[in-house]
């Protein structure tokens, strides 16, 4: 099976591009490398630098293509706050183009990177797939428009298509080709940062006054190779006309100290902190129930917090 993979050199495409490699996938990337890093893509594999808003870029990538795993697409809430058009444009109308192209090439497949910021602020954890979508930025504004956009062409057109909603992701994936890890620029995410930190430049702590148990806000992380293994099983067993929607985390929450703490242990040192002022549109708590991907997929991730320290500490050093 040919899978396109766009997004395919960014940090969880570029996972998904090797390991679906070696579990025998032909690959096609398409990705324009505005955030991504064109050095990732594998010799030999088809890779188009291109746009989701060119037909003729879509329907090229799409050539000899049997599924499509859709990654690309803008991925930062604050910057999204700044910028809701260029949003709106990349990942809405980006998507829109890319179904369009799938129905005139006759690519019926579609496994989607979705996220957790399209049920914004939770009236209940763990987090159910049925719960209320009221996304608090234009990032997860964007993200619940492509899944409800891809709902109504699975209906129109029968395409087989689920969506994957992502809690935190992290960790790295060490290649053939060395260690696959975050190098986005600037970094916002917590682990990168914190194996980061030095102590004239300390990693910010945003809030210690949030209502959790030691006042820093909770997030349920899972490692990257687990998440691409759950995109694999749900490629497996797409349905045609079905549009399933899976969260995809790990079921545990854990405190921005608590991964601190799990980075301290594998760095060997206390890493510094500085307290700081709350971030804005953090939610306190976001943990996935992750029940169904279980039981529909057969899917349960094997790699804890100190797996996802460990492996982005070595990918880093
Ligand atoms: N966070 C932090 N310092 C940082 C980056 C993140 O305290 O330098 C906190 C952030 O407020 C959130 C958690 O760590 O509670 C995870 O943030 P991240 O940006 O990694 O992912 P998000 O939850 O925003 O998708």
């Amino acid at each position: 099976m040919r899978v396109l993979v766009t997004g395919g050199t960014g940090y969880i495409g570029s996972t998904a591009v090797d390991i679906l490699l070696e579990q025998g996938y032909e690959i096609s990337i398409l990705d324009d490398c505005s955030t991504g890093h064109a050095d990732t893509a594998p010799a030999g594999v088809s890779f188009i630098q291109g746009s989701l808003l060119n037909s003729g870029d879509l329907a090229q990538a799409l050539v000899g293509v049997d599924a499509v795993m859709h990654f690309a697409g803008k991925s930062l809430v604050g910057e999204s706050v700044e910028k809701p058009d260029l949003y709106h444009q990349v990942n809405v109308d980006g998507t829109r183009n890319l179904l369009d192209e799938m129905h005139k090439s006759g690519v019926k497949k579609l496994v989607f990177s979705s996220s957790a910021a399209t049920y914004g602020e939770p009236e209940q954890v763990p987090i159910l797939e049925s719960a209320p979508t009221k996304p608090t930025n234009p990032y997860g504004a964007t993200k619940l428009a492509i899944d409800q956009m891809i709902t109504a062409e699975s209906a129109a057109r029968g395409i087989a298509a689920a969506s994957l909603r992502y809690f935190n992701v992290a960790g790295a994936l060490k290649s053939k080709r060395g260690w696959l890890a975050e190098r986005h620029n600037p970094e916002t995410h917590l682990i990168p940062n914190v194996l980061r930190s030095t102590e004239e430049n300390p990693v910010k702590i945003f809030g210690t006054d949030w209502p959790t148990a030691d006042g820093t806000c909770v997030r349920d992380y899972v490692h990257v190779v687990d998440l691409i293994d759950a995109h694999i099983k749900a490629l497996e067993t797409l349905t045609a006309g079905v549009h399933e929607i899976y969260n995809l985390g790990s079921g545990d929450g854990y405190s921005v100290r608590e991964v601190v703490a799990a980075a301290s242990k594998a760095a060997g040192h206390q890493i510094p902190t500085i307290d700081s002022p709350r971030r804005a549109g953090d939610p306190a708590v976001l943990i996935a129930d992750i029940n169904k991907a279980k039981s529909k997929l057969g899917w349960v991730p094997t790699r804890g917090i100190e797996d996802m320290v460990a492996d982005t500490l070595a990918a880093f050093s």
